[in-house]
């Protein structure tokens, strides 16, 4: 049975590793934070003492960390688990990071020999529970297919978008377009609105003609349009305003670094970030909707 180290067990770690017990793969664990290993050891997991004693041994590393600091401290700076991994260890970093980082990542752990690719994921943490992710990889297709069976018991959506880094770059180009959507979708709810419509009948109006979109689909952004989203729990749980304001601030880096015209992203990530200095940071990235409120 393939061995997995799974380093990282927050919000979407932790039940994407329980994903993985189930499953019936050999799962050791590891996070900085001991109530996180202790909830992994209790679903039947191997708790580790640290990250080096997590790696002993496995086939496949799957990290799920907060940034690319943490990536880089964990795979590349002398204190990492580089010297611990097994000869033919697959690495699968999940993590959300910038797509330099990820190529930098790689390049150390091939140039050692070891195996890489970016993961990150769509879905959220419903998606993490569920086991419905996307998995937007980069990297070779050989490690793509070797990966597959851990990724499919995590996710229902794998998709190869290229060399390393391509993962990361894909991701962020999607996140930067579903800050957008948000954004335009909020605002032309809120002006139906202030002119006296009622926001279910405008969103039924928009699904059905060219407005449509993801966000009035799914997660209207409206309190009381839709049931079992954030907009209807006052904004909680979902996909925090503050980790959408790292998206775009990776969305940003990338187009200075590759030249590409990105006014729509500079718009929405002064929105968000007004958003969350307003003390909204915790909050689901659709409660952007009530900057756009007349009655503040
Ligand atoms: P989180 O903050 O809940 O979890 C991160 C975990 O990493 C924490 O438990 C932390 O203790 C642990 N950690 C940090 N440094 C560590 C180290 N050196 N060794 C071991 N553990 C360490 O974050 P999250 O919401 O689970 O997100 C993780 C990643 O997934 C981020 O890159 C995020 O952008 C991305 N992501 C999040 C969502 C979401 O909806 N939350 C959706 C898609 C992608």
């Amino acid at each position: 049975m393939t061995q997995v180290a799974f380093i990282g067990l927050g919000n979407m770690g932790g039940p994407m590793a329980e994903n993985l017990l189930k499953a019936g793969f050999n799962v050791t664990v590891f996070d900085l934070v001991a109530e996180s290993v202790d909830k992994l050891k209790q679903a039947g997991a191997s708790a580790a003492e640290s990250a080096q004693a997590a790696v002993m041994g496995a086939d496949i590393v799957v990290s799920m960390l907060p940034a690319s600091k943490h990536v880089k401290s964990l795979y590349v700076d002398a204190s990492g688990v580089c010297d611990s991994l097994q000869s033919d260890a697959l690495i699968i970093d999940s993590s959300t990071i910038d797509a330099q980082s990820a190529k930098d990542v790689a390049a150390h752990l091939t140039a050692k020999g070891f195996n890489f690719i970016d993961a990150p994921v769509s879905g959220g943490v419903g998606g993490a529970k569920a086991g419905t992710l996307t998995f937007i990889v980069g990297g070779e297709a050989s490690d793509v297919e070797r990966a597959r069976p851990v990724l499919s018991a995590m996710g229902k959506n794998i998709f190869h978008a290229g060399a390393h880094g391509a993962g990361q770059t894909a991701k962020i180009c999607n996140n930067m377009l579903l800050a957008v959507l948000m954004a335009g979708t909020s605002e032309a709810l809120q002006m139906a609105i202030n002119n006296g419509l009622d926001p279910k009948v405008m969103s039924d109006i928009m699904l059905q003609s060219s407005g449509r979109n993801w966000c009035l689909e799914l997660y209207n952004p409206c309190p009381g349009v839709m049931d079992n989203v954030p907009s209807s729990n006052d904004y909680q749980g979902g996909f925090m305003v503050d980790l959408m304001r790292k998206d775009l601030g990776l969305a940003l880096d990338s187009a200075l670094n590759s030249q590409s015209n990105t006014p729509m992203a500079a718009v929405a990530n002064s929105l968000y970030s007004i958003h969350s200095a307003q003390g909204n940071g915790q909050k689901d990235f659709s409660s952007l909707f009530e900057l756009f409120s007349a009655k503040k």
